[in-house]
């Protein structure tokens, strides 16, 4: 994985998946050495954060997920852009769907190429588990063909991310 931060404070993410050998690249924004309009427009680029109703608990998203290099982007992701959300972590299907039971999360992220079980057999658990059918799963997947995609929605994934993570999509799907 590898960071190089620009004079913009644009901070490029490359990372290599390990199990694939595909290569993925971000970026992400900093404010740091923007002037306070590049911040403003910046700013008014950026998807609203959801916000929850007052008094209402935050909402907590769990992340199944056995790429560092992901995980930490998400973890930026969801700390700038969507700071009230509570992060739960899994770094496999088996412990995913552990915390799933225990700590019903709103919604569950979930990778395919996974260590052990894989993210489709894990969603199959959970979708049969009275205690996580309810707990929709989005798909975070490098796999970005259509019939990808297709199978995916067909195993009962509610959503589908495509790796690289896109910051709109990934809020979108946050906010759907
Ligand atoms: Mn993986």
């Amino acid at each position: 994985v590898t960071f190089e931060i620009d004079s913009n404070g644009i901070v490029n993410v490359a990372a290599c998946d390990v199990e694939t050998g595909q290569k993925a690249s971000t970026t992400i924004s900093l404010s740091s050495g923007l002037s306070e309009d590049d911040i403003k427009r910046r700013e008014a680029a950026l998807p609203d954060a959801p916000r929850p109703p007052d008094g209402a608990p935050p909402r907590t998203v769990l992340y199944v997920e056995d790429n560092p290099a992901n995980m930490t982007l998400v973890e930026a992701l969801i700390a700038q852009q969507h700071p009230h959300l509570r992060l739960l972590t899994a770094v496999d299907g088996t412990l995913g769907i552990e915390l799933a039971r225990t700590r019903q999360p709103d919604v569950i992220l979930m990778d395919i190429n996974l260590p052990g079980i894989n993210g489709f057999d894990a969603l199959h658990i959970l979708r049969n588990d009275p205690l996580t059918a309810h707990i929709p799963g989005v798909a975070v997947t490098a796999n970005a063909m259509a019939r990808d995609k297709a199978r995916g929605l067909a195993a009962g994934f509610f959503g589908y991310i495509t790796k690289p993570i896109n910051v709109r999509q990934f809020a979108d799907t946050l906010n759907a």
